[in-house]
């Protein structure tokens, strides 16, 4: 199939060249160049903040019914163009095929939700402090939103941030990563079929990301950041938005504890740690960083998860029997090369792995023997990499899975339901799998605590971050 390409920024409604100069985009597989992409920064920012600001007026004055249509329109587009989506997104970001696929429709399904969940944004009556006064709480659109969005979830990292955004009355604009603008522009191709005024949605594609992302943050028109990525970023962004006071929703790095108790079903719990951990080769912020598993259970465990990273195939994602594609980039075959030596230099043992087959693709690795310092045990690998500790008992693995600065995803397995109520109270995380490695959907709030950020994405939750609350009090009521 001859995919099309969209090259240049979608802006009050059209693709428009702004600058001459482009940068490559690149096929992570195959190093080949797939398309030179319009390097429209800080001027298209700009642009865009205009056209998202005229456009306002007029999308947060339709019905909620009404910005539900066009939800729905977009829905059912990108449904129809999976197979064209899917196939992009491998390309640019290196996942499996069957990955992309699922990413078409879990992004797919935060419109669906969103065009739903909009309707239901209702106010409150409060019964007042006095009898001549009335109380009315009513919630309105904050107003135009930056988004800004890593490659790792080309699609989905998109929608769940603007589809809440839509449906409430909030226009926007994306940046995407520069390493994945194609998929974005796709979709912005798919929301101009679904005929969106234009300025509501809009998306900026360009190589400088800090100075994009510092426009939009000293911009008094945009009311609000919403971001995915590193930590470090997300620092960054809440620094620069001091100054205007803007509101954050941020969803950054973890660093994931996957726990398998005495009592738990070995199977179950390989099936789960196999997809938290080699989803999109690693390269999510919930998948499992550090595997702890009790001491009577740990050789059946390894045993059998050895046995199941080694069925894995390895192979670009574009061919659909493979499992795990690339890495990102260079850096990232660094980062995961680092982390692995410092590990073997504290005393870990690779079990597996630890070869770099081809480029950018680097073999699922399993490293048993892991400690607390150990960087892996610290920081995000962002790769194809396990790390194994061993422990004995539930307040010593408690106290080790909450010994990080960072809180977004953690999974356990039991059968015990006593330990499965106490340690999802107990552990310091946005969110929590029990006997479960898969807990993405747009019904639930997606977010972390302390260093993972603050916010929610999907569920009934999802449309607050975009609201203000105003309340209104009639006094003198005769
Ligand atoms: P990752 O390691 O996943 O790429 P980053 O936080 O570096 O995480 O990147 C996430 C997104 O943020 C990407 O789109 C990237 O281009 C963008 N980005 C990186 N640095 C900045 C910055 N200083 N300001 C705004 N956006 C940035």
């Amino acid at each position: 199939m001859s995919l099309k390409y969209h090259k240049s920024s979608f802006i009050n409604g059209c693709f428009v060249e702004i600058n001459e100069q482009t940068f490559s985009v690149i096929n992570p597989a195959t190093m080949e160049t797939l398309a030179k992409v319009s390097n429209d920064g800080v001027k298209g920012i700009n642009l865009a903040i205009k056209a998202a600001d005229k456009a306002l007026n007029i999308w947060k004055k339709k019905t909620s019914s009404q910005r539900s249509e066009y939800l729905k329109k977009w829905y059912n587009l990108i449904l129809s163009h999976q197979e064209s989506i899917a196939q992009i997104m491998t390309l640019e970001s290196g996942k499996p095929i069957k990955e992309s696929l699922g990413e078409v429709s879990y992004g797919a399904s935060f419109i669906e939700w969103f065009a739903e969940e909009g309707k239901r944004v209702n106010g409150d009556i409060i019964s007042p402090h006095n009898s001549e006064s009335r109380i009315h709480v009513i919630k309105q659109p904050i107003g135009v939103i930056g988004a800004i969005t890593p490659w790792n979830f080309p699609l989905a990292m998109i929608t769940r941030k603007i589809a809440p955004a839509l449906a409430v009355g909030c226009t926007v604009i994306v940046r995407p990563s520069e390493e994945t603008p194609l998929t974005a522009l796709y979709l912005a191709d798919l929301a101009k079929q679904a005929g969106f005024p234009p300025g509501v949605i809009n998306i900026v594609v360009g190589l400088d990301a800090s100075a994009m992302g510092k426009e939009l943050c000293n911009s008094p028109i945009v009311k609000k950041i919403s971001f995915t990525g590193s930590t470090k970023v997300g620092q960054i962004l809440m620094r620069q938005s001091s100054n205007t006071l803007k509101k954050l929703s941020l969803e950054l790095g973890g660093n994931a504890p996957f726990i398998v108790f005495n009592s738990a079903n070995i199977d179950d719990a390989v099936n789960g740690a196999i997809t938290s951990k080699y989803r999109n080769s690693g390269q999510t912020c919930v998948c499992t960083n550090r595997f702890y598993i009790q001491d009577d259970v740990f050789e059946e465990f390894i045993k059998k998860f050895l046995e199941s990273v080694k069925k894995l195939k390895i192979g670009p994602g574009i061919e659909s029997q493979n499992d795990i594609g690339p890495l990102i980039n260079k850096r990232a075959i660094q980062k995961v090369q680092d982390f692995i030596k410092d590990a073997e230099s504290k005393g870990a043992h690779v079990l597996l792995g630890n070869d770099q087959p081809a480029q950018f693709f680097f073999s699922p690795t399993i490293l048993t023997g892991c400690n607390e310092n150990m960087l892996i045990s610290k920081e995000e690998v962002f790769g194809p990499v396990s790390a194994f500790f061993k422990f004995s008992a539930e307040d010593e693995v408690i106290e080790k899975a909450n010994n990080t600065k960072y809180g977004l995803a953690s999974y356990f397995y039991t059968q015990d339901l006593n330990q499965s109520i106490r340690v999802s109270e107990n552990l310091e995380y946005g969110m929590v799998g029990v006997n479960t490695g898969l807990i993405s959907t747009a019904v639930a709030p997606f977010g972390g605590i302390k260093f993972s950020g603050q916010g929610r994405e999907g569920s009934k939750y999802g449309v607050d971050d975009y609201l203000e609350i105003k309340y209104i009090c009639t006094g003198s009521v005769k």
